[in-house]
């Protein structure tokens, strides 16, 4: 299946539907290289199963979101350390 890259800005809406705050201005850190960014600048590729949020510098998939019969299965095991501002 062909993916389109995007940046993370285009799963905003995916992901606010989940998190309770700007998820796209959160820092994460690549449990892969070590690099942090915010979210809105990694790689998106959304597909019809769901959407992969990829790491800008080595490709590994930081946050997989799937969208399955009514639940969202989450998986983020690529992010070592997710930040964000309080308020
Ligand atoms: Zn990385």
């Amino acid at each position: 299946m062909m993916e389109n890259k995007l940046d993370g800005n285009a799963a905003a809406g995916n992901l606010e539907e989940i998190f309770p705050f700007e998820m796209t201005l959160a820092q994460a850190t690549c449990a892969g290289c070590g690099a942090h960014d915010v979210i809105g600048a990694a790689g998106a590729y959304m597909h019809g199963m769901g959407t992969i949020i990829r790491c800008n510098r080595c490709d590994a998939a930081l946050i997989r979101v799937a969208h399955i019969r009514g639940h969202y299965l989450l998986d983020m095991r690529g992010v070592s350390v997710l930040q964000m501002k309080e308020g």
